[in-house]
């Protein structure tokens, strides 16, 4: 019998109204002849409220407490979930997540999952019952309760629907699915009918709060699709599934993260190793960063400071400084891996606002910029804007892709999730090297609003396609920008780049004409704190000196010496053998 997986979020259960709809939701559901699993969050903001009273107590609650405390949150909901389906005259059973067997690393309040119990579910749905699972919790090996991380009940969701073989896991929550960012920043947000794993996935990790992002790596691992919708409205939703709306559309989406806090290390000694020296002691704080000049959220800062303060000094590196009234705007498409123009399509739009960017990254499939916390919504609205998101996208076909009918995997994958131990541990697919390009780096360029759209735009200009950018701030009111362009253009655009050098006011580029770029691609890259400073550590033991880096949900690049391409290849290939698939 199929197994449909319902997911309802905080606001779907604030009140015993609200609880009730969701049992008869979840009842239509099973009088249709499937077998239900709800997974249930805590009331409306009752997490927020246990967090604030334990603040109350301490500073510094334990973390073993903390999940103690976070936990009963749900253990609320399913009880009363539970009631209210025996109440409308059916039959269910609750679980917390120790009744299930959801196992998971000690690493309290922010555990992964390794493995999930199915025998017990099975036994109630075959019962003719619902399950009715607490959402964000397990517990460790020692039976310790566990959280999964804030918002982490999306994620119990998909990976109970991965290891039953659900047919469908529904997430019903308090907007009738994704939109192009936020709507409740963004009125003008357009809803999307399908989004693929990757675009989400990279979206969530830059702040569309709609989804948990390591929901979507398990989404993606076990190929279960994943349906996003209201729980107060029968519209159609959006499917979350492997491939996107419209592939050739720049972009899909766009995000804010208004609490970022930046981090720079002045004067680092450009040497192999230095890098592993600061992100080996942030790691080790299990602080998720943006690299380059490091990019932390606003409340990791203290842990973050302290980090850099002992890397600095053993380092001898001149000192550091941060700037925690910063947030970052993202934008996110498919389509801008193969397209050209679109960086500084963005910039440029920034600059006619007057919006100074801090910093910028890109990846394959992500830009980001850095700006000051003030400008942030405007920011937004301005990429927004530039990108056309609030029109459907020309390409699409009618009535492309939504409601649950989508072609799926689940059960298939479903067999793979018994052979895997650890269902959340990182996963590495593919490590490759591109010797194809060269970078150029220009320094000291005299930092202004539309600085990046106007380098970006002249080398446009000149037919150059622009890999990697990087742009960080150098000393005061100035910042560098580094960037990789194929290697057979190269010439043209140091010409290009020293006559605009010379209008700027900085000093003449340099660049390094052979420059080779590995990328680690696979799932849990960011979330698994380790894997920039496996990477860094591996290489700097080699004499390997990392020139440039990126990162993103799915992928981390570093540009190094040509002549150490194959050589760094192959030190990175042994050292990720033990989870390479
Ligand atoms: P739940 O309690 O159901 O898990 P959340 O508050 O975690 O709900 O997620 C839903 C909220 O996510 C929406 O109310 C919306 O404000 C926010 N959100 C952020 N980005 C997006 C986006 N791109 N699309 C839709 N909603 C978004
Ligand atoms: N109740 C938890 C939280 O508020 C988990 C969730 O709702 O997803 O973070
Ligand atoms: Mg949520």
């Amino acid at each position: 019998m199929s197994i449909i997986v319902q997911k309802f979020g905080g606001t779907s259960v604030a009140d015993s109204e609200k609880i009730l709809a969701a049992a008869r939701k979840a009842i239509r559901t099973q009088k249709k002849g499937h077998q239900v699993v709800m997974v249930v969050s805590a009331m409306g903001k009752n997490t927020d409220e246990l967090v604030r009273l334990a603040r109350e107590i301490t500073e510094e609650p334990a973390a073993r407490e903390m999940d103690m405390l976070l936990s009963t949150g749900e253990q609320v909901s399913v009880a009363l979930m539970a009631m209210a389906i025996h109440s409308l005259g059916h039959q269910a059973v609750s679980l917390t997540g120790a009744q299930i067997g959801i196992k998971t690393d000690s690493s309290h309040t922010k555990a992964r999952i390794q493995s999930i119990e199915t025998d017990r579910m099975r036994a109630v749905l075959d019962a003719g019952k619902i399950v009715i699972a607490a959402g964000f919790q397990g517990i460790d090996e020692d039976f310790n309760i566990t959280t999964l991380g804030r918002g982490g009940s999306d994620t119990t969701a998909v990976a109970l629907a991965a290891v039953l073989g659900a047919d469908a896991c529904e997430i019903y929550t308090d907007v009738d699915g994704v939109y192009t960012t936020d709507p409740r920043v963004l009125p003008e947000a357009r809803h999307v009918a399908r989004i693929s794993y990757d675009e989400m996935l990279e979206l969530a990790s830059v702040g569309a709060g709609v989804m948990h992002s390591r929901s979507i790596e398990f989404a993606k691992r076990f190929s279960v699709p994943v349906h996003v919708r209201s729980s107060f409205s029968d519209t159609p939703g959006t499917m979350i599934v492997a491939d996107p709306e419209a592939p050739d559309q720049p972009v899909c989406g766009a995000a804010m993260l208004k609490n970022e806090a930046r981090v720079t290390v002045l004067g680092v000694p450009d040497r192999p190793g230095a890098a592993i020296t600061v992100f080996s002691k942030i790691a080790a704080m299990n602080v998720t960063m943006d690299m380059i000049v490091q990019n932390v959220g606003a409340d990791d800062l203290p842990a973050t400071l302290k980090a850099v303060e002992d890397a600095t000094r053993e380092l001898g590196a001149e000192g550091f400084n941060c700037d925690g009234e910063v947030s970052k705007i993202s934008v996110v498409g498919m389509g801008m891996a193969t397209q050209t123009g679109v960086a500084d399509r963005m910039f440029r739009a920034l600059a006619e606002k007057g919006i100074n960017i801090l910093m910028i990254s890109t990846s394959q499939i992500k830009i980001s910029v850095l700006v000051t916390r003030d400008v942030a919504p405007e920011a937004l609205r301005t990429v927004h804007e530039i990108f056309g998101l609030e029109t459907e996208p020309a390409s699409l076909e009618a009535g492309g892709g939504d409601g649950p009918t989508e072609p799926h995997q689940a059960a298939a994958a479903a067999n793979a999730v018994a052979s895997i131990q650890g269902m959340e541990d990182l996963v590495i697919d593919e490590i490759t090297l591109d010797a194809s390009d060269a970078r150029i780096t220009l320094a000291g360029v005299p930092d202004r609003p539309g600085l990046a759209a106007r380098v970006f735009e002249e080398i446009a200009a000149g037919g150059i396609v622009v890999d990697m950018i990087v742009q960080s701030i150098g000393w005061e009111g100035h910042a560098n920008i580094s960037f990789t362009v194929p290697r057979k253009d190269l010439d043209k655009c140091i010409a290009l780049t020293t006559e605009l050098a010379s209008r700027l006011g900085c000093s003449a580029p340099t660049s390094s004409a052979a420059v080779a770029k590995l990328s680690v691609s696979g799932i849990g890259m960011r979330s698994h704190t380790g894997v920039a400073r496996r990477m860094f550590s591996s290489l700097a033991e080699v004499g390997i000196n990392v020139e440039m880096i990126s990162t993103s949900e799915v992928r981390v690049n570093v540009v190094v010496d040509a002549a150490q391409g194959e050589k760094a290849l192959a030190v990175l290939k042994k050292e990720f053998t033990d989870v390479t698939v």
